[in-house]
């Protein structure tokens, strides 16, 4: 149990309890890609899959240790600012200079940060650990803060103090995930409106086994892109057509154009998936889940050879209502939503086939619908 195994090694390491645990857990998404920094739609499901934290206060300068990482560098969190700190201590410190941004004061704390939320898998073990470090020093500091502030200031940490530039969707669905429910959200007003995941489908994590890093260069330059379509529009493009496309002043570039023309597609199907959801509908919930994961792969350039292997092999197999990409793209997971009788026999086939088809072992985590970020201790 990974809750007693930060309890057990922050004892070891400070010579007495944590005073707080927390945690907060990783999620898939189920449709809505690269469309929560323009406004869009998103579809998230926070999963069992979990970061825990193990705290306590002091008064000399933080120190973090990581189960998976081992030893960060020591900062103090009442002046820490972006561009002193190095490789994963920036994910803690960043959030507690996020939240002196909002005008909260995060005292100095020792931690022991441990997660069964694979690093870099696309299933924002980084969302994780910002939330689980948030819930802590709300905690311990009487700050006040409820889960929907929670979820800007790890954005802030992760967009402007770590310097990857993503939208709002991860924090979102770690700070206010609900068990058994998937969460519909505008990212534009934050609204989040939950929906029951199906009692007869199971949802699969289909690991291709191939990292990415958001921090990365293609990330940023298909933001870039995003950026560069709107203000060509001369607004979001959440509030675009696909017809707006071909009439700006200025033309777009043909990569603006392929961007955009992703993200405001991908707008319209979520809406649809989130419909056909509630009437059951599992057709169209399966053509919609494919359209995206196509549109990913041609318009948005964002898929890999492993990820569109292991789409085809979920899409050939019996019992699969739908599969495709989930996160940012460029290696990770592909999500996939299974009858649940057919589940096991469907899992091995569809590993057999991306064996086979990508030379690559990959892995299946069946995941349930969670909590989000919060103390347990
Ligand atoms: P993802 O969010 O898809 O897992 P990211 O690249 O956004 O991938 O975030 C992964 C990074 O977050 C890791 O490389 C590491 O720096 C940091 N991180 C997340 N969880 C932990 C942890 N438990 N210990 C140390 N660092 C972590
Ligand atoms: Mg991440």
């Amino acid at each position: 149990m990974l809750i007693e195994q930060v309890r057990e090694e922050y004892r070891r390491r400070f010579g007495e309890q944590p005073e707080v645990i927390t945690r907060a857990p990783g999620r898939v998404n189920l449709i809505g890609e690269h469309t929560d920094y323009s406004g869009g739609f998103v579809f998230p499901i926070a999963i069992d899959r979990m970061t825990y934290v193990a705290a306590g206060r002091v008064s000399a300068r933080s120190v973090v240790f990581s189960v998976d990482r081992g030893e960060g560098s020591p900062f103090d969190a009442a002046t820490v600012e972006p561009g002193e700190m190095r490789k994963w201590t920036k994910y803690v410190a960043g959030v507690a200079w996020a939240m002196r941004q909002v005008g909260k004061s995060p005292g100095n704390l020792r931690a022991v940060v441990g997660t069964d939320i694979p690093l870099g898998g696309g299933l924002s073990s980084s969302a994780a650990i910002e939330l689980a470090f948030a819930v802590a020093w709300n905690e311990m500091y009487d700050l006040g803060l409820q889960p929907e502030d929670m979820a800007p200031i790890g954005r802030a940490c992760e967009n402007q103090f770590v310097g990857a530039n993503t939208g709002i969707m991860d924090q979102m669905a770690s700070a206010l995930g609900k068990a058994g429910q998937a969460m519909f959200i505008d990212t534009r007003d934050a609204i989040v409106r939950y929906a029951p995941v199906p009692d007869d489908l199971a949802v699969a994590i289909l690991d291709t086994g191939v990292r990415h890093s958001h921090a990365g260069g293609e990330y940023g330059a298909r933001r870039a892109d995003v950026e560069g379509a709107e203000a060509k529009l001369g607004r979001s493009l959440r509030d675009s057509k696909l017809e707006d496309l071909d009439q700006t002043r200025e033309p777009l570039t043909v990569s603006e154009y392929r961007r955009a023309h992703h993200v405001i597609s991908e707008n319209a199907r979520s809406l649809a998936f989130a419909e056909a959801l509630d009437a059951g509908d599992r057709v169209a919930m399966g053509r919609l889940m494919r359209e995206a994961h196509r549109s990913m792969q041609m318009d948005f350039e964002a898929s890999c050879p492993e990820l569109d292997h292991m789409a085809a092999a979920a899409w050939q197999t019996a019992g699969v209502v739908g599969a495709r990409v989930t996160g940012g793209g460029f290696g990770g997971a592909c999500v996939a939503l299974i009858q649940k009788d057919e589940v096991e026999a469907a899992l091995l086939s569809i590993l057999a086939q991306y064996r086979e088809t990508s030379g690559k072992a990959g892995e299946a985590i069946l995941t349930t619908a969670s909590d989000g970020a919060q103390r347990v201790n």
